[in-house]
């Protein structure tokens, strides 16, 4: 029946064909990473197509990210060729909610033109919520009632089905009525945040089943990519829509369950089969990706988790080469080595857009842009901005601009009321208008203005308050280290403060990047070089558009494919990260590991792990423990490179013990003792002679005898 000969099933294997054809009733594959599970789904979207069994505007695609549903658009036309009038529904939960919901706006007490809030919008408004309620925000802060507020969102919740106990948990049992008037005020506002975009939809469903019977005769067909990080509130939204027609296609992977955090719950692949009876289940097995070293050191690892569905992966790809595991000094040393390794596969003709470099956190990507601005090596940054781009970093180059360079009036108007100190947009007019009239910087207006009685009483005082700390941080420039003086600065302006007590997972990336921020301005004589550093950093973004190596959190990686993936950062405490483990315990154990699979099923044919030995914190140098996944990986499968620095797997074991005293409780877990016995074998085999891999020598010398030097590698 297919016009165009059906050329897209070419090529498939037999299970891969099974799950494009099986094109009604509810399809669950499940398979591990690589093996086509996208694929599968841009094929059936063309096979529907073809078939004429749909048209594309009654087809519906979730995928995890916006980039995701471009590349699957893409990929679509590509497969079916022009798909006659309209696109399939195509885009994230998000996205597909918006569309919907802007349509059958006012069934929910909106308009269509209603706003989207973004985070600052959402806690601005919370903020006169607790206002209006006489709530102390530094007691119970509007940033805390926003991430529950979410997390309520993320189940489905809204506030008459808010558990009593969760509800009394905040303000003294007034959260339900908090997010009730939130709520309120949102519709007051004709505004939505991110979390209503899906609950609404729900709502909307629900309280208009004829609005629900006109969706789920328009979509045919339903297909969810990623489908191991849907959360609730997704999940229903999906299952109220596939309870039409039943034709609903969701692929995943529990190994790549990776948003745990943020309320994604993977036990929804195990609902699946019992909220569709009669659902087909399809594995697939083959890895089309990676070689087969990369495959089997993303298995060795992957089988320490003990939750886990259990998955066969094969592939009849060759070996290729073993993924390497490079211990380096510090992180100075990493971007260093990582830098030369891509010029060596650039000289060799490998393209810059086949590398990645995968980071567990956005403060690592500091040290990667520096190290390739200064060799040139064109870069992007996927899925967030440029580290001094970022909005923390911006707010605290602000202060420092401030005290150093009075004059700068954008960053005054940045952080002059950042954190909130009662100063709004009609004094900052008044200064505005004073400045044009004596053409004086902003910073010298408010100077006067604060002896005058032109600014009310309150904000004068704030104000007062600010350019004193101003004149006073400014005083201490030359006499303190700067550093350490922009630590005082961020302390005392409450800026840190600010994000302590936002209790999102952002912020406290958003503290590490300030970390970051300071620990990179020590390696500068004084405030006024490193500024002047930043001017010149922020002015190479590279305006070419040729291919660029793609920089990204592993979170951001999920999905995507490279040749050849760095990996930095195996570090006890940053990968695994600590705060996972503080927070979550042996789940975020799994959770983290979940993400190292993410990160080496990325690669086709190299894998490149790299831990430092040393970290800077604070101007100390302070010793790291290798991860516990670098013992977890198979040793038959990895090739350990020793850097010129002699800091490879010697350090590795070493610290382990060195540092199991004060790491006791923490690691004094089940899965620690085992590393410990493996270990403690590994290292009476291997002998205090070379060659084990883990007894090698652990260098002795200072990063200051280690600068200009650079990383001897084994030939890969
Ligand atoms: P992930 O779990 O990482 O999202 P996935 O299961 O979605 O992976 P895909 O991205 O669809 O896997 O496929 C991985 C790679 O294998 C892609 O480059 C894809 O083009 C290729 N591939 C998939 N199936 C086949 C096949 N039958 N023949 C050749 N290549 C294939
Ligand atoms: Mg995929």
């Amino acid at each position: 029946a297919a016009a165009g000969g059906r050329r897209y099933l070419d090529g498939l294997n037999p299970e891969q064909r099974a799950a494009v054809e099986a094109i009604d009733g509810p399809v669950l594959v499940l398979a591990g990473a690589g093996t086509g599970k996208t694929r599968v789904l841009t094929t059936r979207i063309a096979h529907i197509l073809a078939e004429g069994r749909a048209r594309a505007h009654e087809i519906l695609a979730v995928t995890f990210t916006n980039k995701a549903a471009r590349e699957m658009r893409d990929r679509v036309a590509l497969l079916a060729g022009p798909v006659g009038e309209g696109m399939p529904w195509l885009g994230t939960f998000h996205a597909i909610s918006t569309k919907i919901l802007r349509r059958h706006a006012e069934l929910v007490g909106l308009k269509s033109s209603f706003t989207i809030l973004d985070t600052d919008d959402q806690i601005r408004l919370l903020k006169q919520v607790l206002k209006a309620e006489d709530i102390d925000d530094k007691r119970w802060p509007a940033r805390s009632l926003a991430y529950q507020i979410d997390a309520w969102k993320n189940r489905g919740l809204d506030p008459a089905h808010v558990p009593a106990g969760e509800a009394a948990a905040f303000a003294n049992g007034k959260g339900g009525r908090l997010y009730a008037l939130y709520q309120e005020r949102l519709k007051i506002l004709n505004a939505a945040d991110f979390g209503d975009l899906l609950l609404e939809t729900l709502r909307l469903f629900k309280e208009n089943p004829d609005v629900l019977k006109q969706y789920q005769d328009r979509f045919k067909y339903m297909l969810v990519d990623e489908y191991q990080d849907t959360n609730t509130v997704q999940y229903l939204w999906l299952r109220l829509l596939a309870q039409g027609r039943h034709n609903v296609c969701c692929v995943g992977d529990d190994d790549q369950s990776i948003y745990g955090w943020r309320g994604a719950e993977v036990d929804n692949i195990l609902r699946f089969e019992s909220d569709f009876p009669g659902a087909k289940v399809i594995r697939l097995e083959r890895n089309y990706r990676s070689t087969g070293h990369i495959l089997a050191v993303a298995a060795g690892l992957i089988a320490h988790n003990q939750g886990r569905l259990g998955k066969t992966l094969f592939t009849d790809d060759e070996a290729g080469l073993m993924p390497t595991v490079t211990g380096v000094w510090d992180s100075e040393e990493e971007a260093r080595g990582i830098g030369e390794e891509i010029e060596q596969l650039a000289r060799k003709g490998h393209a810059y857009d086949e590398v990645a470099i995968l980071v567990r956190a956005s403060f690592q990507m500091r040290e990667f842009e520096e190290r390739f601005i200064t060799l040139g090596l064109p870069y992007r940054v996927i899925g967030g901005p440029r580290f001094y781009e970022r909005a923390e970093i911006r707010d605290a180059l602000a202060y420092l601009r401030c005290v150093a360079q009075p004059a700068d009036d954008l960053a005054f108007e940045r952080i002059y009321n950042t954190p909130r100190r009662g100063l709004g947009e009609s004094t900052l007019q008044q200064l505005h208008e004073y400045g044009r009239l004596q053409r004086v910087p902003l910073i010298e207006a408010a100077r006067f203005m604060i002896e005058t009685d032109e600014i009310k009483p309150k904000q004068r005082q704030a104000l007062r308050d600010l350019l004193a700390n101003f004149s006073r941080w400014a005083s201490l420039i030359g006499e303190k280290p700067h550093g350490e003086l922009t630590e005082m600065i961020l302390e005392e302006s409450g800026y840190t403060d600010m994000w302590r007590k936002d209790r999102t997972a952002e912020a406290a990336g958003r503290l590490e990047n300030l970390k970051e921020l300071v620990r990179a301005m020590e390696e500068f004589p004084d405030l006024a070089a490193f500024l002047e550093h930043i001017s010149l950093v922020m002015e190479a973004e590279t305006k070419d558009a040729g291919p660029r190596v793609s920089i990204m959190t592993l979170h951001a990686a999920k999905g995507l494919e490279f040749e050849t993936v760095f990996l930095p950062g195996w570090e006890e405490g940053l990968f695994p990260h600590q705060r996972s483990l503080d927070e979550s315990g042996r789940a975020g154990l799994e959770e983290e590991r979940r993400l190292a699979y993410v990160g080496i099923t990325r690669a086709r044919r190299r894998a490149k792990i790299y831990f430092a030995t040393n970290r800077r914190i604070h101007g100390l140098w302070q010793t790291t423990i290798p991860s516990r996944f670098l013992d977890e990986l198979p040793p038959d499968h990895v090739e350990v490179v020793e850097a010129a620095t002699g800091a490879a797997y010697g350090g590795y074991a070493q610290s382990r013990f060195a540092n199991m005293d004060s790491f006791g409780s923490t690691y004094g877990t089940p899965g620690w003792r085992r590393a410990q016995r493996r270990t403690e074998e590994t290292r009476a085999e291997s002998g205090a002679s070379s060659g084990g891999g883990f007894a090698r020598k652990t260098s002795q010398r200072g990063p200051m005898q280690i600068e200009g030097e650079l990383i001897a590698k084994s030939s890969a």
